[in-house]
């Protein structure tokens, strides 16, 4: 009987082959024509059609009302603690398993990230968790909740759907308005992801999404803000675009505003990637099955699957360690890295992070079992049989 850290690191070859990148772009529709058309017309740069088309196009497939386009996920989620008025000194509820960028852009607003657990399933804000350490910490006061242990006010609750499988949203949705609290939802993984039939990023006040180079689809880099609130929506594009009055030639700006706009070259990347989504979501599921089937006989060991209620757009696929077999989650990285098969542990929970040591937290036990347990795996929609 071969080790389990060989059993895994066959299953995993069975499906990857021999080497393979954690997930590749795939530039094979009409990016070429596009962004030749960019070139030739000298539109290459902040105004452009391709941003408009873009823009129209996300909000078409995700059903959002509006989409304003942005040069990166992370200045996307900026954004969206800028729309949801997280003001200095005050807390942002924030899962400790997520990428570095969530609790950041708390961070760039002078706010504090608030550490909250995952769950087993989802891999996502664990609503049950949530509500009784709010039980525990917050105080209702006239003008909002506050953090009784801290004094600060708590301004919103941000979501993550990992690796695009959607949080149980309608469960948290409940604590959130319990508590009155504005729900962001960082879908940047979630593109083509659904809970119960409602496209992830549609559910909060305001959302993010990501175009980075290994995410589902790419712009090179790129983000988008949505919402479905046409003031919001208004004042994102606004913000984003250094918040300049339109005028013939006065440069007249009311705001502290950002340079956060997509070039035109990145958005029509963007438009031809988005033609090719549906093509990449079927892939993506039939690496899944994939992997669920190679990993079938391997004890110790199982696949994350889609969570009930959800369509997942599959983006990245993982395996989790039973917790008694911990100690091979780094042979295992070790021996596939070496050989070149892609793979990596989930990100550093953000309270080990030597800036965010001292952030207020909740138990985070479920998040520490999985940083410790879990494994994502080469991706690709190319490696659909
Ligand atoms: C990729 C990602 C981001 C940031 O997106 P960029 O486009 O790389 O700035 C934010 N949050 C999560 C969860 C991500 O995976």
């Amino acid at each position: 009987m071969p080790s389990l850290v060989d059993q895994i690191v066959a299953a995993i070859s069975h499906v990857a082959g021999p080497a393979a990148p954690l997930h590749a772009p795939e530039i094979a529709g009409n990016e070429w024509p596009y962004v030749k058309e960019c070139l030739d017309t000298e539109w290459v740069s902040s105004v452009g059609s391709y941003v408009d088309r873009f823009e129209s196009d996300l909000a078409a497939k995700t059903g959002a009302k509006y989409a304003i386009a942005t040069m990166n996920g992370t200045a996307a989620l900026h954004g969206c603690m800028v729309l949801a008025g997280v003001g200095h000194d005050q807390e942002v509820i924030v899962p400790a398993l997520t990428f570095v960028a969530t609790a950041n852009a708390v961070s760039y607003l002078g706010a504090v990230p608030h550490f909250v657990d995952s769950e087993l399933v989802t891999l996502g804000v664990d609503p049950a968790k949530l509500d009784g350490h709010l039980d525990e910490i917050a105080e209702r006061r006239s003008d909002g909740v506050y953090n009784s242990r801290t004094g600060r006010k708590i301004a919103a609750v941000i979501c993550m759907h990992t690796f695009g499988h959607p949080v149980r949203i309608d469960a948290l949705l409940d604590v959130t308005q319990k508590w009155n609290l504005p729900l962001i939802e960082d879908a940047a993984e979630s593109l083509g992801s659904y809970f119960k039939g409602r496209h992830t990023g549609t559910f909060g006040k305001v959302s993010a999404l990501s175009f980075n180079g290994n995410k589902i689809i790419t712009t090179g880099g790129g983000g988008a803000i949505l919402t479905d609130n046409p003031n919001i929506a208004a004042r994102a594009k606004h913000l984003t675009t250094t918040a300049k009055i339109p005028h013939l030639w006065a440069f007249e700006h009311d705001d502290i505003g950002y340079n956060y706009r997509l070039p035109n070259i990145n958005a029509a990347l963007g438009c031809a990637q988005l033609e090719r989504l549906e093509d990449f979501l079927a892939r993506k599921r039939r690496v899944a099955d994939a992997y669920t089937a190679a990993f079938l006989g391997v004890d110790g060991v199982r696949i994350v699957l889609e969570p009930d209620h959800s369509t997942s757009n599959m983006w990245l696929n993982a395996i989790l360690l039973a917790p008694e077999n911990s100690a091979y989650r780094n042979p295992i990285l070790d021996m596939t890295n070496e050989s070149g098969l892609m793979t990596r542990p989930v990100w550093n929970l953000m309270h080990t992070l030597p800036m965010y040591a001292e952030c207020p937290r909740a138990d985070l036990s479920t998040a520490e079992q999985l940083a410790s347990c879990l494994i994502t795996l080469p991706s690709s929609p190319s490696l659909a049989a």
